[in-house]
């Protein structure tokens, strides 16, 4: 089978030739000519030789123009481009094999970008259900509340007063949820800028743990900032942005705590080019089979808790995005009714 434009050049060189070798004998048998007219059979071997370049390189030129064009469209619809288009392919042997190849390979990273789109549309439509189911429950309380009040809940002072409270309070878990949304929109959509600058976080920890104060008091929760006052830990990171991660975690201890003795504990240690901080309690605990999704938004260990807790499932997933964001880790390690360590990475000044 002929499969490169060389083999065709070659039997139809070897056709041409023969045909002229067999009509220039008959020739010279016929007309009898002089022994030297035999040196004229150089001709068919010269024709030979020029067919066969000339079928070779038009067939080739012409392949090559239809292969052009056809990687001219792949490329139109690439948007990963993985196979390099090898354009004069002098060496090739085998121009089609080699457009196999590339179709093949142009297959493959089409399927795989369909597959990520489709993985996508997935997440998508999770995320919508997600945020619907997360902003139902507050809305209907409101809705609940407002409506006991309408139909004459508000003649007792008490009960009135009762109600409101709890309206205000889902209003302001409504609020928390969005806010965390936003965020974790502009952390996903990658328009949230680091602002990157050398800051002392043992002074960060200090107005954190002012901050926190009155929500850990108010839960018996003992706050204790185990670097020392005298040392600074100097970071390279965003500072607003190292606040809320601290603020979360820290809330989270406080959230789930137990009711013995219940703290939330602050370390820091030093590594080469890091230092290491971590944020322990004595609390409720995490079971090992959710610790893997535990940074996944909308994931919770304990949604009763979380809920009542005014939590909005997606504290931790921020906190993954802003450790991440930063260029470094984020790990937990927890034990159920013993307590929980989250520990992140941030890079020394
Ligand atoms: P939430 O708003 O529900 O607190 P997070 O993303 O902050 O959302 O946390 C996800 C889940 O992880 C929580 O619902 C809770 O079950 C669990 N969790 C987080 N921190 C702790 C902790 N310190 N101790 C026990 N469980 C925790």
């Amino acid at each position: 089978m002929m499969q490169t434009p060389r083999q065709l050049a070659f039997v139809l060189a070897a056709i041409i030739g023969g045909l002229s070798l067999v009509l220039q004998l008959s020739f010279i048998m016929a007309l009898r000519l002089e022994e030297s007219a035999f040196s004229l059979l150089i001709i068919p071997f010269i024709i030979f030789g020029a067919t066969y370049f000339a079928v070779a390189n038009i067939t080739r030129n012409y392949i090559q123009s239809k292969i052009d064009v056809l990687y001219r469209t792949i490329r139109d619809f690439k948007t990963n481009s993985k196979s390099k288009y090898r354009k004069k392919t002098s060496n090739a042997r085998d121009l089609l094999a080699e457009l196999q190849t590339d179709v093949a390979d142009w297959i493959a990273t089409q399927t795989s970008e369909l597959d990520s789109l489709r993985q996508l549309e997935q997440y998508r439509r999770e995320f919508v259900g997600n945020v619907s189911h997360e902003l139902k429950t507050p809305i209907f309380n409101i809705q609940g509340y407002l409506e006991t009040l309408l139909d004459g809940a508000d003649d007792d002072e008490n009960v009135r007063q009762h109600y409101l409270q709890r309206a205000y309070d889902n209003a302001d878990r409504l609020g928390t949820i969005v806010e965390d949304l936003n965020m974790i929109a502009k952390l996903e959509s990658d328009t949230l800028q680091l602002v990157q600058k050398a800051f002392d976080l043992r002074q960060l920890l200090d107005e954190v743990f002012a901050d926190a104060l009155p929500f850990a008091q108010a839960n018996h929760v003992n706050l204790i900032c185990e670097p020392s006052k005298m040392l600074p830990i100097m970071v390279m990171a965003d500072r607003d942005r190292i606040r809320q991660v601290l603020t979360n975690l820290i809330t989270n201890g406080i959230k789930y705590r137990s009711n013995d003795h219940a703290f939330v504990r602050i370390n820091a240690f030093e590594t080469t080019d890091n230092w290491l901080i971590e944020v322990s309690d004595n609390g409720i605990g995490i079971a090992q089979q959710h610790l893997p999704r535990l940074f996944e938004r909308f994931y919770r260990a304990d949604s009763a808790r979380s809920r009542a807790a005014g939590g909005s499932g997606l504290g931790l997933s921020i906190v993954k995005h802003i450790v991440e964001a930063h260029r470094q880790t984020i790990h937990v390690r927890s034990t159920e009714t013993i307590g929980t360590t989250f520990g992140f990475t941030l890079a020394k000044e």
